[in-house]
């Protein structure tokens, strides 16, 4: 059996071969469908690494876990990939790769760049679907990269959610082979996906979606494509909608990396694509129909006014006869839309609805349910770790919801206003965290994994940069899964998530003698992100929750009800008001100072006068800690604490970090989880970039070290300006940490060129 095999050499019997992937994409090079060339490196090559190397055994005994628990799957999965990275391939399958890596090259007349791309097939069940279980390889180019890309596919088929999804499907481990496909790169200036027929109804339209640069955006949701509608029959366009676009996904020519830059200006709401295209597209859809038998939902780019097809497979979706025969008619484009909001956090998930309107209803949230509530709380949590996907009414961007559900992973669509009232108790809907909406039923691509999202920033190299690029942690569960970023500590743990779980209020511990309990409860979360962090640093901010958080919760009767919890009671004013609670907090980071965590800094939320800074710190100092050996910073949230920032510097403290998220709203009067404003926040309003901008240059003219935790951290723009104007480090959520180094190490090399240039 073949090592290696050329693209054009298979077809779709070749599935035991080169996977459900690597077969229709030679199917479609037979058929005279344009695709891009390559080769593949076949599931026998795989099995033959596996087997002449004898670690098959101890690599399939080592999978036996527990898949319901997450730390056994974790550890399965990092010994699992441990065993196939670590283990040398025979020297044989090395030399075929390269070799035909290198064939490739003089094909295409220079190095090319390639996707390396995951195609995995079951021996038994060769239809088997494991698509987006595996992982993809962007822009790799020479003949070590190639073949390292080709390691890390076979290693990625033991991938946490690889081994979990087989094991909820009944597959067994050792009877599922990966093909590895190694394909020219296409570097669209357009791309998107489209459908031969209507994916809901069958009817025979071609439904394009487009957008401006690669693929990477449209297929997870990450921007709003234009989107055509054809009618087969008649070869006409019958719709067009245009949308606003942007952002877009580019390759740097030089390295070769994905880099996400905003639409420029012109493009923004332009056209995507000519008639000419859209027809020659639909010619595509209706010739690979034919062939298949069967509507197909492909994937599709431009490069040159040359039209490349990346991908088709059968639309899953067509089986609705009923509505086969009578069209809702107020369908948009080829998807009804239920309610739309603010695209929380990317990923597409199908499932049933569970309306959520108390705790007495969590438990109706089964695995992969839509979780539809007014707004999530964080007693919440552990149903919305089984959700597929949450739906609220209310929020912004920034709200409980949004950075819970990037934590989790977990795609999210918020501010919806109206979806308890609009969904239906029990209805099949699917919920894009990327474009923000809520479609009836299941439509196609619905089981595409929100780590797509991911994927575009999860370059396989990671740059080094003078500007520390940190992670924010809300959940301790989250701390390996943020450790593995590589980032350079953690810019902020959010303790109230932490402690609103426990699912009492601090008051309540306080009232009830059970304060050891607590601290012990506080030591055990933070310990876990602290230790897979160390010696990196982690900034512990202490309780920030509005009093109506805890209305919930045990003890919560005694919560004040307050007009605008958002200006009230919260952050270092319940600190310094209730110091009983403050001192727990102060004794809990002592102890984790005392067993060797030396890496636990302090962070106070909400500041608004040096007193404050003040006080907090004479309060740690009679709790006994060092203030010598800890780091004792705040956060800029509110202008008063900014332009006010130098008497902050001359109290003494070791750092500050910009909340921009409360910075924004206060700054601007704009609530941010007022889904009614939701359009009025930005946090590049120029008062808000003037007073970071002030803070910063004060701390740096002192030596205090200057960060930023909110969730404009995360955003490309953004952490350019704040490298430009110098700031230390930049916190950014877990998923975007990638992507954020990425545009940090551009950033700083380019000032450096610019300075060179000066000179
Ligand atoms: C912020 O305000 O930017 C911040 C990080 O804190 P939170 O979102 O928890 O209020
Ligand atoms: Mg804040």
């Amino acid at each position: 059996m073949a090592t290696v095999v050329w693209l054009e050499e298979v077809g779709k019997d070749d599935i035991p071969v080169v996977g459900g992937k690597g077969a229709s994409l030679g199917e479609m090079i037979n058929i005279g469908v344009p695709v891009p060339g390559g080769f593949a490196v076949t599931a026998q090559a795989f099995r033959d690494f596996l087997d002449r190397s004898g670690i098959a055994t101890k690599l399939f005994e080592s999978l036996d876990v527990d898949v319901n628990n997450n730390k056994e799957l974790a550890r399965a999965e990092a010994e699992a990939k441990e065993i196939v990275l670590s283990t040398r391939v025979p020297v044989d399958i090395e030399k075929a790769v390269k070799s035909r890596y290198q064939e490739l090259c003089e094909r295409e007349g220079e190095e090319v760049f390639v996707a390396v791309r995951s195609s995995a097939t079951a021996e038994d069940l060769p239809d088997a679907s494991f698509a987006g279980q595996q992982e993809t390889f962007l822009n790799v180019r020479g003949a070590d990269a190639v073949f390292e890309a080709v390691r890390k596919c076979w290693a990625s088929l033991y991938g946490a959610r690889a081994i979990f999804y087989r094991v909820e499907q009944g597959f067994e481990h050792d009877k599922v082979n990966l093909s590895a496909i190694v394909q020219k790169m296409v570097d669209s200036e357009k791309s998107g996906v489209m459908f031969s027929s209507h994916p809901s109804t069958g009817e025979p339209q071609v439904i394009i979606e487009g957008a401006w640069g690669l693929g990477e955006m449209v297929v997870s949701g990450s921007v709003s494509p234009d989107n055509y509608v054809v009618d087969r029959a008649r070869k006409e366009i019958i719709d067009r909608r245009i949308a606003i676009k942007e952002i877009m996904a580019v390759r740097d020519l030089k390295t070769g990396d994905t880099v996400i830059n905003p639409v420029p200006k012109d493009r923004k709401e332009a056209v995507v694509l000519k008639d000419s295209e859209i027809l020659s597209l639909t010619n595509y859809a209706e010739v690979l129909e034919k062939h298949y038998g069967i509507p197909q939902d492909i994937e599709w780019g431009i490069e040159d006014n040359k039209i490349y097809i990346l991908q088709s497979r059968p639309i899953t979706t067509i089986n609705n006869k009923k509505a086969a025969r009578k069209p809702a008619s107020s369908e948009v484009g080829d998807k009804k839309v239920l309610v739309s909001g603010l695209g929380a956090s990317p990923g597409v998930a199908t499932g049933a609805v569970r309306i959520v309107t108390g705790t007495r209803d969590l438990d109706k949230v089964t695995k992969g349910d839509i979780m539809v509530t007014v707004m999530t709380m964080p007693d919440m949590v552990p149903a919305m770790r089984r959700a597929g996907a949450i739906v609220t009414d209310e929020g912004g961007m920034t709200c409980h919801a949004a950075i819970v559900s990037r934590e989790l992973g977990c795609p999210a669509v918020v501010g919806t206003k109206n979806a308890t009232k609009v969904l239906k108790e029990g209805e099949m809907v699917t919920a894009d965290g990327g474009r923000g909406k809520v479609y009836q039923g299941a439509v196609a691509r619905a089981a595409a994994p929100a780590a797509a999202a991911v994927a575009v920033g999860a370059a396989p190299y990671r740059p080094i940069t003078a500007t520390e690029v940190k992670v924010n942690v809300s959940m301790p569960e989250a701390a390996e899964q943020a450790a593995a970023t590589g980032a350079d500590g953690v810019g902020l743990l959010r303790l109230e998530h932490l402690i609103l779980g426990l699912g009492k209020t601090p008051s309540y511990f306080i009232k009830n003698g059970l304060t050891e309990e607590y601290v012990e409860e506080l030591v055990k979360g933070i310990r876990v992100v602290a230790d897979a962090f160390y010696p990196r640093p982690v900034w512990v901010r202490t309780l920030d929750a509005p009093t109506d958080e805890f209305r919930g919760m045990e003890g919560g009767d005694d919560e004040p009800f307050e007009h605008n919890p958002m200006l009230g009671w919260r952050g270092i004013r319940r600190d310094l008001t209730d110091t009983d609670h403050f001192r727990l907090e102060i004794s809990a980071f002592k102890r984790l100072h005392e067993a060797g965590l030396t890496n636990v800094g302090i962070m106070l939320p909400l500041v608004q006068h040096v007193s404050e800074l003040r006080k907090a710190k004479e309060i740690m100092v009679e709790e006994g800690l060092d203030l010598e050996t800890i780091d004792v910073g705040i956060m800029v949230e509110t202008p008063g604490a900014a332009l006010t920032i130098e008497e902050f510097i001359e109290e003494g403290l070791d750092f500050v970090s910009f909340g921009t998220n409360d910075l924004t709203q206060y700054t601007l009067a704009v609530d941010r989880n007022n889904e009614n404003v939701a359009k009025l926040y930005t946090e590049l309003h120029p008062a808000v970039l003037k007073l970071i901008e002030y803070v910063v240059e004060e701390c740096r003219e002192a030596g205090v070290k200057t960060s930023i935790c909110g969730q404009a951290g995360s955003y490309p723009e953004m952490a350019k300006r704040l490298v430009e104007i110098g700031i230390t480090s930049i916190s950014a959520n877990i998923d975007a940490v990638a992507v954020v180094r990425e545009t940090v190490a551009r950033s700083e090399l380019k000032m450096m060129l610019d300075a060179l240039r000066e000179r």
